[in-house]
């Protein structure tokens, strides 16, 4: 039997879809983590994920049997300008994979050489950013969040020249599927009507299987982005999360979090915040996301028109409408969500006041994001464990009281008993994040000195965030002046 059992449908759309790509040989593969939970569930044969052979297959050294590599081709709007020829330039998708419990997924190798998409880039990626992901789109994936996740990573033992030399790595990346908004864009923009109407049909069948059975199922294949990219970016606002390059090659049709480049978890709440080194103009500040999202959107809806509608005009009104629900699934998902945080079991338009005066008090203040919810789910039960209170690590400062009196009062009004709704807002306010200072700290140990262990300790960490142990304070405690990133960098 082989190692792991493919099945790949997008390789076997036409020839217009993709390059056929082998990843380009690395000089000495090494083992960073491979996910045992991951590989189990995609019933991929474990052992050998782990032996030499995984590490060589994973690396781009050798191709395991099923699998047909191939770059595949996307179109992209880049921080507003359209760039019409874009594409793997540094992944190749090694195939598809039905996990056990019937799902389909890619497996893609990131960093895995040049492809006819590179754009006189090396294909590369240094170790630093595949840690960067690693960390991030599990802990995702941990927090419930839809999300890309990471099967395995390897170093190539191949230098990448950055700004400094840097060893290379790659990363086996898991998604329901990497097609694209930008997928859409590249066919639109070249008048390829039938490529979009295929790329329609494959996607319905993989994604929203529920919308074939509709009048219009592209129209339904609209809707069911924009709500699940509603929900994602309502996740994304309640933990903080700025993805940093929200471009339409980034966004995915599937509704999952892709591109964990220079993306970061909020420390100190700031709306403002932007820590992507290239956004000079703030245009992915944290504040902006669910606006960027519906514009992404609306970029989707205008490449999807010619198989709309046969009458322009009434595929215009279709697309229309269809965006237009994105603001109120948005606000529904966030009020939902911001209910679970602060503990009440709805949040009305008589709440508005309360949570938009919370909001403002913790830019004000600067308070850290994650402790400060934290901090709330503390005080409305005593705990049996009062050192699983995060008290030593933040408290609200006194101007926070009077805020503090009124959500007390409006708690009041809900009749869920106090440990349950407490047990509710620890699952919705996590304690342990990838901060940033400590992911650098990884990427910094495993770089300069050779030293995983920094990092597998964080994802150890990570696994279990919501659960509060003091003697993991550390991880939980916000930088201190000197340790705070203040940009992320693209892993290019
Ligand atoms: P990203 O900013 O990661 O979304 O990448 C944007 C585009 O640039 C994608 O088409 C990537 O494949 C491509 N790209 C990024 N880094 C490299 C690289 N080192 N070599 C070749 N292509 C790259
Ligand atoms: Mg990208």
């Amino acid at each position: 039997m082989n190692p792991i059992a493919f099945d790949n449908s997008y390789a076997r759309l036409p020839e217009r879809f993709y390059a056929r790509q082998a990843p380009e040989p690395v000089a000495a593969p090494g083992p960073i983590r491979v996910n045992e939970e991951l590989a189990t569930a995609l019933g991929i044969d474990l052992d050998w994920l782990k032996s030499a052979a995984g590490t060589e297959a994973v690396a781009g050294n050798a191709t395991p049997p099923g699998a047909d590599p191939i770059a595949t081709v996307y179109a992209g709007h880049q921080f507003g300008g359209f760039n019409p020829q874009l594409g793997d330039g540094r992944a190749v998708l090694l195939g598809e994979i039905i996990a056990r419990d019937g799902h389909r997924f890619d497996l893609q190798l990131k960093g895995s050489g040049p492809t006819p998409w590179s754009r006189g880039g090396d294909g590369r990626s240094p170790l630093g950013p595949v840690l960067r992901e690693y960390l991030l789109s599990e802990t995702m994936y941990r927090l419930g969040v839809p999300t890309t996740r990471a099967l395995a990573a390897v170093t190539t033992g191949d230098v990448v020249a950055r700004e400094r030399f840097l060893p290379g790595a790659v990363l086996a990346r898991v998604a329901s599927s990497h097609i694209r908004i930008g997928t859409f864009q590249y066919y639109a923009a070249r008048k390829d009507v039938e490529a979009l109407q295929l790329l329609a049909d494959h996607v319905i069948e993989r994604h929203y299987p529920d919308a074939r059975a509709g009048e219009n199922p592209v129209l339904a294949l609209l809707e069911g982005v924009v709500s699940r990219q509603a929900s994602l970016i309502a996740q994304w606002q309640l933990l903080g999360f700025i993805h940093g390059v929200m471009n339409t090659d980034n966004m995915l049709i599937c509704g999952e979090t892709i591109d964990y480049g220079p993306c970061a978890f909020m420390d100190a709440f700031n709306p403002d915040q932007v820590y992507s080194s290239i956004d000079h103009g703030g245009r992915y500040a944290y504040r902006s996301q669910p606006g960027i999202a519906h514009w992404n959107l609306s970029c989707l809806a205008q490449a999807l028109l010619p198989i709309l509608d046969d009458d322009p005009e009434r595929a215009v009104a279709l697309a229309q409408k269809a965006i237009d629900a994105f603001p109120g699934q948005f606000l529904d998902a966030n009020a939902q969500g911001m209910a679970r945080k602060l503990g009440l079991e709805a949040i009305g338009e008589q709440d508005a006041a309360l949570v938009e005066d919370l909001w403002q008090l913790m830019a004000e203040h600067g308070l850290d994001f994650t402790l400060a919810f934290r901090r709330l789910a503390d005080l409305v039960h005593e705990r049996d464990e009062p050192s699983l209170n995060v008290s030593a690590l933040f408290e609200f400062p006194d101007a926070l009281q009077p805020w503090l009196e009124r959500w007390r009062a409006r708690l009041d009004q809900d009749a869920q008993p106090a440990a349950a709704r407490q047990a509710l807002m620890d699952r919705a306010n996590p304690v342990f994040i990838p901060r940033n200072h400590l992911v650098e700290e990884a990427i910094a140990a495993a770089t300069d000195e050779k030293d995983l262990g920094v990092f597998h300790r964080l994802m150890e960490v990570l696994a279990s965030p919501h659960a509060y142990r003091p003697d993991l304070a550390v991880f939980a405690t916000p930088p201190q002046p000197e340790q705070v990133v203040r940009q992320t960098f693209c892993g290019t």
